[in-house]
């Protein structure tokens, strides 16, 4: 039998003839292909300026480093998060701050920030976990409140909306992030991209991406005078391929029925999975439209060996599943820094959800496969 995993990128012709060209046309690392898929992608969003990188990553140590966050500053973000997010705060000798979530979003509770900030606190990271929006508005309100700027780490956001307006389009905040690792909603490989409407910002992060270079390697290949480069800051090699950047433009000519097919199997999943007593659904706010990057379940009454159990019980049944999104300060890597608050709602997050398949290419027989499963599982 035949594993449904729990994401898949949908791949085909389009990414092969494009890659295939790239290859064909003798420039393969940034170049052309980059320049495209960067104004694609800002045009997508609607933002001014996209600056690829090589993950997201990257593009949130860049975005830090644009706001001047550095050794002995704080930086406030949830932990319920992939590491990537805290880690980027760490690379600039930052210290990342802890703040719970709201359990009803998982993402950082708007009202608990204001008892994190202390005067080292130097920006405020707004995660939208599993690609829902989290509350900008909100958290913008306080940012302004304290003169603290916003950077969003949008990694599985492209595609879902806030207040009517894309994710990435700098309404809330001048730094938005997104990745493109195939875990995302499309993918490069590995990729990210940095969205700002900031013209000296998009000048500096183009720069911090190619070792602090004045000039780049297209403009340096397409000068008719000898240009000699100079290196202004430290920079670093933060690079996306013209072979990853054909990727991303094929893959974004799928954008759209990506999101389509993703909204309308969490439409079957919250009508099906609704039905079984033990499962806590999540709603989609008035205020937020969710691109479903991920579909998951809060396990009613559950302990670890219930929770694990169910878990062995779908994969048993050719069902893949994966525990909730993790939490950063429960890990080895941050064994050495005990939290300022309280992370309970994050941890109970983490403990008691399940990740449920959910990818584009997902079929009607495949999704009955896991409903049928669930409801067979679940009541045990
Ligand atoms: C995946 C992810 C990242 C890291 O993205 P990469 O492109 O793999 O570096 C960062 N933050 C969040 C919330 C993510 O889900």
């Amino acid at each position: 039998m035949q594993t449904i995993p729990l994401a898949k990128p949908e791949l085909g012709e389009a990414e092969i003839a494009l890659v295939t060209e790239t290859i064909h046309s003798g420039w393969i690392t940034q170049g052309p292909r980059v320049a495209e898929f960067e104004n694609a992608l800002a045009r997508t969003v609607g933002a001014r300026h996209g600056i690829a990188v090589s993950s997201c990553t990257a593009a949130l140590h860049l975005a830090l480093k644009i706001l001047g966050v550095g050794p002995g500053d704080e930086v406030i973000l949830s932990p319920h998060s992939f590491i990537a997010s805290a880690n980027a705060v760490r690379y600039c000798g930052a210290k990342p701050v802890f703040v719970d979530i709201d359990p009803a979003t998982l993402n950082m509770a708007p009202g608990k920030i204001p008892e994190a900030i202390t005067a080292r606190t130097r920006a405020i990271m707004v995660i939208h976990q599993v690609g829902r929006p989290a509350d900008l508005e909100a958290i913008s309100a306080i940012a302004k409140g304290h003169g603290l700027p916003l950077l969003e780490d949008a990694a599985c956001a492209l595609g879902s909306e806030y207040h009517g307006q894309p994710i990435g389009s700098n309404g809330f905040s001048p730094l938005v992030c997104f990745s493109f690792h195939p875990r995302k909603i499309i993918s490069t490989g590995d990729g990210g991209m940095v969205m700002t409407n900031n013209d000296e910002w998009n000048t500096r992060l183009r720069r911090l991406r190619q070792h602090g270079m004045s000039v780049n390697d297209r403009e340096r290949h397409q000068a008719a005078t000898v240009v000699t480069e100079e290196y202004l800051e430290l920079g670093y090699n933060y690079r996306l391929t013209d072979i990853q950047a054909a990727l991303g433009l094929a893959q974004l000519g799928r954008l759209a029925g990506i999101i389509q097919r993703r909204r309308a199997l969490a439409a079957h999943y919250d009508l099906e999975l609704a039905r079984i007593q033990k499962l806590e659904l999540f709603r989609e706010p008035g205020d937020s439209r969710w691109n479903h990057q991920t579909y998951l379940v809060r396990l009613r009454e559950a302990t670890a060996s219930t929770r694990d159990r169910l878990m062995q019980q779908l994969l048993d049944a050719g069902i893949a599943t994966r525990r909730g999104i993790m939490c950063s300060h429960r890990e080895a890597a941050y064994a050495d820094r005990s939290p300022r608050h309280a992370l309970a709602h994050s941890e109970a997050a983490q403990d008691y959800a399940i990740l449920v398949p959910i990818y584009a290419q997902m079929t009607e027989a495949e999704q009955d496969q896991v409903v049928q499963a669930l409801r067979r599982e679940v009541v045990r």
